[in-house]
């Protein structure tokens, strides 16, 4: 079977990558980090092994923050536009990445895994059915099939190193 492709890119057109093979896990993050730096109700990330993506054109700049957890939190971003396309969490380091699934060409193929963080959720916002919800982060195994835990953990062990 082959892996699935997806492609995406930022807003000017500048820069285009690729991502190969279907995420770990994907989050829609309500946390009030996520709605400063995205202007919005909230973030969908999806986490993948950073060696699946490839980038086919432009140039990516990069900015730090402080993560929620204290640790450094890397946006990649085109060095032309700015917009965010992925970022490095401290939990995986620069072995992991979280793409931001408003990117992709075609983001509905991917669906959240969880919706988080809901205690900082704007009022307004429905939750969608079908989707488990925390108020904050979960224990990814009671979400995740087996396989993807496995990558998951394979991921943090590398980022420990
Ligand atoms: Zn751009
Ligand atoms: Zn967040």
């Amino acid at each position: 079977m082959s892996e699935a492709i997806r492609e995406g890119g930022c807003g000017c057109g500048a820069t285009k990558y690729r991502v190969t093979g279907e995420p770990i896990f994907v989050n829609n993050c309500h946390c009030r980090q996520c709605q400063q730096q995205t202007g919005s109700t909230s973030v969908v990330n999806a986490f993948y092994e950073s060696e699946r993506i490839e980038v086919l054109n432009g140039d990516l700049s990069e900015d730090q923050f402080v993560a929620g957890s204290g640790g450094p939190h890397v946006i990649v971003r085109c060095s032309a536009c700015h917009t965010a396309l992925w970022s490095h969490y401290p939990r995986l380091g620069r072995h992991g990445l979280g793409l931001r699934a408003g990117t992709l060409d075609d983001p509905g193929s991917i669906t959240p895994d969880a919706v988080i963080w809901l205690q900082d959720k704007m009022p307004w916002v429905a939750l969608p059915d079908g989707i488990p919800h925390f108020d904050q982060y979960y224990d990814f195994r009671e979400v995740l099939p087996q396989d993807r835990q496995e990558r998951l953990l394979a991921l943090a062990t590398k980022a420990k190193g």
